[in-house]
C-alpha cells in the first residue's frame, strides 16, 4: 500500500483531534474529486512498519490526547489497501483501547465485498459513496455531497453487527449522524 499524507494531528477529519492517514488508490474517478493525485496505487509513498509504528504511538501519546484514526485518501477500501489497512485497523484496535476509527470510501455500503465487509465490520464510522458534484455542499460536515452518508458501523449498532441490518438502517436514515 501507499500513501500520500499522514497528518499526526488534525481537527478536520472526523470529531475531536485526531491523527488522519490519506492512502493511495482510487478507482472511483469522481468528478470534481479534489484528490485526483491519489488515484493511482502507486502514488505517494510506501507505507511501511515504521509509519504504522508511529501512528499507534502518536493515539497513546498522553501530552496530546487524540479521539482516534481517520482514514481516507484515495480510497482505504480499494481492493489492494484491505490488506493493510485491516492490519492497521487490528493494531489500533488492540494497541489503542479508547480510541475510535473513522473511514471514508467512494463504495457504498450495499456493495461492499465480503472483504470490504469484514474491515467496515472492525471501524465505528464509515462516511460511504462518491462524491457527486452535483449534490455537493460545503456546508454538510465530514462529506462532500448529500448522497454520502455517515453511517455509525455494525460494531457499534445496537443491531448487534448484522450485514443484512447495517444495510438497512443506512438505507432507510440517508445519514446516521454521531
Ligand atoms: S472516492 Fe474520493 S478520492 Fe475517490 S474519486 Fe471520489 S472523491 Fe476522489
Amino acid at each position: 500500500m501507499h500513501y500520500h499524507q499522514y497528518y499526526p494531528i488534525d481537527v478536520v477529519n472526523g470529531p475531536g483531534t485526531r491523527a488522519t492517514l490519506f492512502v493511495s488508490g482510487c478507482e472511483h474517478q469522481c468528478r470534481g474529486c479534489y484528490n485526483q493525485s491519489t488515484w493511482r496505487l502507486d502514488s505517494g509513498h510506501p507505507f511501511d512498519p515504521a509509519l504504522a509504528d508511529r501512528i499507534i504511538a502518536d493515539l497513546n501519546n498522553p501530552r496530546i490526547k487524540r479521539r482516534g484514526l481517520s482514514l481516507s485518501g484515495g480510497d482505504p477500501l480499494h481492493p489492494a489497501n484491505l490488506a493493510e489497512v485491516a492490519t492497521l485497523v487490528a493494531r489500533v484496535r488492540a494497541e489503542c483501547p479508547g480510541k475510535d476509527i473513522w473511514c471514508w470510501t467512494g463504495y457504498r455500503l450495499e456493495e461492499l465485498s465480503d472483504a470490504q465487509w469484514q474491515l467496515v465490520e472492525q471501524l465505528d464510522v464509515l462516511v460511504d459513496g462518491r462524491f457527486e458534484q452535483a449534490l455537493a455542499d460545503p456546508a454538510l460536515r465530514w462529506r462532500g455531497s448529500h448522497n454520502q452518508r455517515i453511517i455509525q458501523c455494525p460494531r457499534r449498532q445496537a443491531c448487534g453487527g448484522s450485514r443484512d441490518q447495517a444495510t438497512l438502517t443506512a438505507s432507510h436514515k440517508e445519514s446516521v449522524s454521531c
